[in-house]
């Protein structure tokens, strides 16, 4: 069978390319969409889609790998286009009311929310569709299976489509030009432990190539994969070496910055790449997240 043409849309995030991915697939009746990306870069969305002849209300589905404001907050826009949505589970009550996920969003970007990431509208409720774990999503004549692949957060997906891996978060990050990757662990539901059982079930998957949302498409699949196994146990040894001396916060997140910015440098990433890096998965919410998951999880009770 011919592979299906799948066009990588850069939506630009912030001024900058390579930061955040939605990936386009034609069908007979329009396209889909894996992830709508945030509010804020709809009109990078929108040129995305023209330069493929297409208009927002072409996109007939939308399928979220997890329900963060970077991957999904535009996807009540595009069900308001006339798109259907499909979403993990767990995830679903946000995608009807935003309101606490905007609140606690709110809480951590404060004045820069508007900027960073637009607005959040609710999907209604006959747009919105519970993928079920392993369960086909048909679309035309595609077909993507949604496989459980939680640790980044509980409520995220990967989604198989012929040989690609749809993997948003769970993958990591990396930015095209470097054999280099990190591991994006915001609170409030990293687990590493689930996180490294879902590489395991990704790797009983067949696939020979991958695309994080964070950014392209890649066929190294084995080095990806196999990199954020080493990125989740270093993190979790640099806790076991930091956390016993009590740090603040403020003292783990300049700890865990130096750590990641010192690796990074052995790999010679320009300035510009560490920006985007940075844009894609911010070090200090990585350090909040690392924290969180030490209190209430590893040490829980
Ligand atoms: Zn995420």
């Amino acid at each position: 069978m011919a592979q299906t043409r799948v066009v990588t849309l850069d939506l630009n995030f912030q001024g900058r390319p390579h930061a955040i991915a939605a990936y386009l697939i034609r069908h007979s009746e329009g396209a889909v969409l894996i992830e709508s990306g945030p509010g804020s870069t709809l009109s990078a969305l929108e040129a995305g889609l023209a330069k493929e002849s297409l208009s927002p209300r072409n996109v007939t589905h939308v399928l979220l790998t997890h329900i963060h404001l970077d991957h999904a907050g535009a996807a009540g826009w595009l069900a308001k286009q006339g798109a259907d949505i499909y979403v993990h589970p767990l995830g679903a009550p946000h995608m009807l009311n935003p309101e606490k996920l905007i609140s606690s969003a709110t809480r951590i970007y404060g004045e820069r929310m508007e900027s960073l990431w637009g607005e959040f509208l609710p999907v209604p409720e006959n747009q919105l569709h519970v993928a079920k774990d392993a369960e086909e999503i048909v679309i035309g004549n595609l077909r993507f299976v949604p496989i459980n692949t939680p640790g980044h957060a509980e409520h995220h997906y990967s989604y198989l489509f012929e040989d690609i891996i749809f993997c948003g978060d769970v993958g990591g990050v990396r930015i095209p030009g470097y054999q280099y990757l990190r591991v994006p662990m915001p609170p409030p539901e990293l687990r590493i432990e689930r996180w490294k059982e879902s590489l395991h079930r990704l790797r009983k998957e067949k696939f020979a190539r991958i695309a994080p949302t964070h950014f392209g498409i890649f066929d190294d699949v084995d080095w990806q994969l196999n990199e954020v196994e080493k990125g989740l146990d270093s993190a979790a040894r640099w806790l076991e070496k930091v956390m016993p001396s009590e740090p603040s916060i403020e003292e783990l997140r300049a700890s865990f910055t130096a750590w990641v910015v010192e690796e990074g440098k052995l790999f010679g990433l320009s300035e510009e790449v560490v920006k985007v890096y940075e844009l894609a998965n911010p070090l200090g919410m990585s350090a909040d997240g690392l924290l969180r998951y030490w209190k209430k999880v590893k040490n829980a009770g």
